[in-house]
């Protein structure tokens, strides 16, 4: 017969975190010649952008850069799921 898949992480939801003070991205870069990295940037790129055009400026032959992307995802329970019902309880009581 054919299988059947049950997906437990269906009681949970995956989304990007959105609390307060929790970036959406953040961008840093590493010369591929020489390894010194830019300074991180929260939800801007363009900084980051100016680090990688400024470093080439002075080190004309350093000239690949790897971007790195830090992103925040969290997970909740999705309706259903018991610790809703039980986080909204003690969310009520504070
Ligand atoms: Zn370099």
């Amino acid at each position: 017969m054919g299988s059947r898949v049950i997906i437990k992480a269906a009681e949970w939801t995956l989304s990007v975190e959105t609390a307060e003070g929790a970036p959406l991205a953040i961008f840093s870069v590493v010369c591929m010649a020489c390894g010194e990295e830019s300074e991180a940037a929260d939800n801007d790129r363009l900084p980051v952008e100016v680090w990688a055009l400024k470093h080439t400026g002075l080190n004309p032959t350093h000239r690949q850069y790897q971007p790195k992307v830090l992103s925040f995802w969290r997970v909740d329970p999705a309706p259903g799921n018991p610790y809703l019902e039980m986080e909204a309880r003690s969310s009520v009581r504070r």
